[in-house]
């Protein structure tokens, strides 16, 4: 752990929304549960960079499908019934904005998911991938990619910018090794409760602090608030 004093003052905090202020590992696998599929085939191609993005959210909604067509958008939202925020999301996201602290969320999990958790969460900012939906409100056969989950360093960079804020003063949170791409030089990264072994491994290599177990308040000693 970095020594207090030497860490600039925290102003902002980007954190990934997935097993990081969730408690599930996956917004994506989540609705795989629901429709009883398993895309951990597509997974594994997808972090080994074997197809994109687009490609991916394409497979998932085609495996859904086969299931069930149309799928509506209620049903979507109703699959996330049973998820619920990480210990102690509510208290740190408070804590950092009374703090003036600048809080967004950074996912490339499920719009229709992370932006009831940004509402819930009152954050400042967020983005995420997600869904279109046609005229009568079932799922289109396409997925939107609005950041890359290996590029997210991009809308970290934007972020700062548009808000005014020094990247020295910037700290992300993530519990995988896509997160990474958050750590833009100058900034710091914290790891949060890895679990899949290619994320504990990463984690280990990156020169990173890295906090274990399901409370995100666990965070607080790393950071540097007024
Ligand atoms: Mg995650």
């Amino acid at each position: 752990m970095s020594n207090a004093s030497e860490i600039p003052l925290t102003k902002c905090v980007v954190f990934d929304c997935d097993g990081v202020l969730v408690d599930a590992v996956s917004s994506w696998r989540t609705l795989h549960d629901h429709f009883g599929t398993d895309n951990s085939l597509h997974l594994q191609r997808f972090i080994r960079g074997e197809i994109t993005d687009v490609e991916f959210m394409r497979s998932d909604i085609q495996m859904w499908k086969a299931v069930q067509d149309p799928i509506y958008r209620d049903e979507l939202f109703r699959a996330y019934s049973g998820v619920k925020l990480m210990d102690g999301a509510r208290e740190v996201v408070e804590e950092l904005q009374s703090n003036g602290v600048f809080v967004a969320i950074v996912s490339a999990g499920v719009d229709l998911f992370v932006s009831s958790i940004a509402a819930m969460l009152k954050v400042d900012d967020w983005i995420a991938n997600g869904f279109v939906f046609n005229d009568d409100d079932s799922l289109s056969d396409e997925g939107v990619c609005r950041l890359h989950a290996t590029g997210k360093g991009d809308v970290v960079h934007r972020l700062l910018q548009m808000n005014n804020l020094e990247v020295e003063t910037c700290v992300s949170v993530g519990d995988s090794e896509m997160d990474l791409s958050m750590h833009v030089d100058g900034s710091r990264f914290i790891g949060f409760n890895p679990t899949r072994d290619s994320s504990i491994a990463a984690f280990n290599d990156a020169d990173i602090d890295v906090v274990h177990g399901k409370d995100l308040r666990a965070i607080l000693p790393f950071l540097r608030l007024q």
